[in-house]
């Protein structure tokens, strides 16, 4: 096999409640990638579609992504990496982690698997922390490994992928406005209160508990973000006016996708996902905003071979 065609599932990460930590795959929203062996030993990378990316491979996540693992296997092959950017870049859901992970997987299968979908996962993240100055893998374990995952610990990595309703569909609102990931961790700050770690422990293994056992009252109720919601929410404009129209609308949940600015509301069922959907679209157009509009079920399956 000398080339490759794949798609790379968008994903949700943070999840209201499990900053860092938590991440699933999007079904219906990602991005596609060819890669090719080359007949030199350069890694090349060019775009297809959608707004512009580095091209330099030392600036792109999926460049930075690729030779970390050509490094680590001591390959020193070539490979064309062809980009459909499909995610727009700072979009909140992983548009970045969606090129950095699909450039490893590509290239690992075109070299004959010599290592595991979790193996490949350092390596993913070593191109995605060019993005966001940060070591964090709640974007590129889900696009990977697809599902919901839980990055249990970072060092060691230890990923672990969740059980979940198979009924659960998001609605994705991306404002195009930007926000820096870099910029929107420091927001955060690196000191948090005991009574708000406490309430957030809770609730994140609330929500573990309700997905393993398909109740979406304590997925409901489990879906609060004490840490990043309110020091990041004035960043996106109609955040508090649009929570409430998914809430009221019968979303189980809704917080901000990543850093932002995209928001999510997760909802129970794809017809529930749309009609939350539309009035969540309702209520943003009059803030003259672009903005586009997604739903989709969850990926169970990763990264895919297109045939
Ligand atoms: P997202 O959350 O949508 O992935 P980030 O802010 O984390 O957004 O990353 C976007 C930044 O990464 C932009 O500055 C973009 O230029 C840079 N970047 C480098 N390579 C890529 C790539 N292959 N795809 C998307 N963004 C990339």
């Amino acid at each position: 096999m000398d080339m490759i065609r794949i798609f790379c599932p968008a994903t949700v990460s943070n999840l209201s409640c499990g900053y860092d930590v938590l991440g699933l795959a999007l079904e219906q929203v990602g991005e596609e990638m060819i890669i090719r062996k080359a007949s030199d030993d350069q890694l090349t990378i060019r775009q297809t579609e959608g707004p512009e990316i580095p091209l330099d491979p030392a600036k792109n996540v999926a460049g930075v992504a690729a030779r970390s693992l050509l490094d680590h296997l001591g390959i020193k092959e070539g490979f064309e990496i062809e980009i459909a950017k499909r995610i727009k870049p700072g979009s909140g859901i992983g548009s970045s982690a969606a090129s950095a992970s699909g450039a490893v997987w590509g290239i690992n299968q075109l070299l004959g698997a010599p290592l595991s979908t979790m193996e490949l996962l350092p390596h993913a993240m070593t191109g995605e922390a060019i993005a966001s100055n940060a070591w964090h893998a709640d974007n590129v374990a889900p696009c990977l490994l697809g599902g919901f995952v839980l990055i249990r610990s970072y060092d060691p990595l230890d990923v672990i992928q969740l059980s979940f309703p198979n009924d659960l569909a998001l609605t994705i609102i991306h404002p195009h406005i930007e926000i820096k990931t870099a910029e929107a961790r420091t927001l955060i700050g690196d000191k948090i209160l005991l009574k708000n770690a406490v309430a957030q422990w809770g609730n994140l293994g609330g929500l573990i508990a309700g997905l393993a056992s398909g109740d979406h009252d304590l997925i409901s109720r489990s879906l609060v973000d004490h840490l990043a919601e309110p020091k990041r929410k004035h960043l996106i404009p109609g955040y508090d006016e649009m929570k409430s129209v998914a809430l009221a609308a019968g979303a189980l949940g809704f917080g901000i996708s990543g850093s932002g600015p995209s928001v999510f509301a997760l909802c129970k069922g794809m017809k529930k996902a749309e009609e939350v959907g539309e009035k969540l679209a309702a209520s943003f157009s009059p803030l003259n905003i672009a903005f586009d509009l997604h739903c989709s079920r969850i990926h169970t399956e990763g990264i895919r071979i297109i045939p």
